[in-house]
């Protein structure tokens, strides 16, 4: 029994070992990433429901590594998060998001608002507001045309700095959401004093609509309390028409999903523009 223990022993540690190792190499490898053109975003469209049309995007990024293929942000946000890499990471996706804006905007699609996801580690020392003009100031873009989503989660982690930050931010015309909402139990007292625009709807609410009760009466309460507050509602992963017909009912503005398109590379939006006007 001892000597099993023993081997067991081992053979946990070897795994241990193994897996922290990978951890390491990994961590170095987006570090690499960063540095070089590993990265890159693809946009995901947010629709206007009344008017039937792309309004804006969401920047989403993707790592095409060389060896392993294209990651998805499931494969690297929590080790970035946690080694706090994702504040390099959330710097390079404001600069490239930023580019684009101002690339959309020689194109003619210049009405289109990227929306970025910023860390919790990017509202430490006021990071963000750097970044966020760094970005500015070196693409040309439309301050005005740019969204920083935060989580509910972050932004209860310290309510007090983190709204000197998108305070800050909202004073260059820049836009803020709540990303996820409905997720962090924030107190709703908060709110009203929130230097925000909007409120994005979490998936989990909205993957059971129109069956699902309980979520239908959460989203109507968001909506309400939205409406009241005076803010934007986005609801996020709409992938059917009795969804997308349920929320549109509701009041519910603006919407993204597979129904409408799942995130593109930017050379796709002209197409993904035309095809949502044409449904
Ligand atoms: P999120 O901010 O909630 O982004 C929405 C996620 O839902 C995206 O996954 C998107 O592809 C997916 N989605 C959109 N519509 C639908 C739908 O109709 N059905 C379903 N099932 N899924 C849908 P993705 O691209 O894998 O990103 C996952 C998460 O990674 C994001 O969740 C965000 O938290 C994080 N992330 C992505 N890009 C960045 C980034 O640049 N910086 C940081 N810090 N986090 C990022
Ligand atoms: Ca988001
Ligand atoms: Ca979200
Ligand atoms: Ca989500």
């Amino acid at each position: 029994a001892k000597a099993s223990g023993k081997n067991t022993f081992a053979v946990f540690s070897r795994s241990m070992n193994e897996a922290a190792s990978s951890q390491l190499q990994l961590d170095a490898e987006l570090r690499r990433a960063i540095r070089g053109d590993e990265l890159l975003l693809h946009y995901q469209p947010i629709i206007d429901l009344r008017q039937g049309r792309v309004i804006g995007t969401e920047a989403l990024v993707r790592w095409q590594h060389p060896e392993r293929g294209l990651l998805m942000p499931a494969a690297f946000i929590d080790m970035a998060e946690r080694t706090g890499l994702v504040s390099d990471l959330g710097a390079w996706v404001l600069q490239a998001a930023a580019r684009q804006q101002a690339a959309w905007r020689e194109a003619g699609l210049g009405q289109l608002f990227i929306a970025v996801n910023a860390s919790g580690r990017q509202f430490k020392r006021r990071l963000l507001e750097q970044q966020v003009a760094d970005a500015l100031a070196s693409s040309g873009a439309d301050p005005g045309r740019l969204q920083i989503e935060i989580t509910e989660h972050t932004l209860v982690e310290d309510v007090a700095a983190n709204v000197g930050t998108l305070a800050a931010l909202r004073a260059r015309g820049v836009q803020i959401a709540i990303d996820d909402f409905g997720t962090g139990l924030s107190s709703l007292a908060y709110l009203k004093r929130l230097p925000i625009d909007k409120l994005k709807i979490d998936r989990s609410f909205v993957r059971d609509l129109p069956d699902a009760a309980e979520d239908g009466a959460i989203v109507e309460a968001i909506v309400s309390l939205a409406h009241a507050l005076g803010l934007q509602v986005v609801a996020e992963g709409v992938e059917t028409e009795r969804q997308q017909a349920w929320l549109t009912q509701r009041g519910v503005a603006h919407a993204q999903g597979y129904l409408f398109s799942r995130p593109v590379p930017p050379e796709q939006i002209p197409e993904a523009i035309q095809a949502v006007a044409a449904r």
